[in-house]
């Protein structure tokens, strides 16, 4: 299957620095827990409302926070239950 255009996004420098600036903004803490981290490879710069290939959306700074990756894979575990659920389709 092909990747979806917005997968490049992330490979872009754009979106490195985008992520960096976010991070500073939070001053390195997970909105979830409040983990302050210095390394920023244990932290994810999440798209609060999912963007699905929205470029608005993707860039908004307002729809970016920092989490760490604790946080970040519980919180997409819990939306793809939630959406599962919704769905009425479990895999
Ligand atoms: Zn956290």
């Amino acid at each position: 299957m092909p990747q979806p255009p917005w997968k490049a996004w992330y490979k872009i420098a754009r979106w490195r620095l985008r992520r960096l600036s976010i991070f500073l903004r939070d001053l390195y803490t997970c909105r979830k827990c409040g983990l302050v981290e210095g390394d920023t490879s244990l932290l994810v710069c999440d798209h609060i409302k999912p963007h699905r290939g929205d470029a608005q959306l993707f860039w908004c700074e307002a729809n970016l926070q920092t989490l760490c990756k604790d946080c970040h894979d519980k919180l997409k575990q819990a939306e793809e239950q939630a959406s599962l659920h919704t769905r009425g389709v479990w895999h």
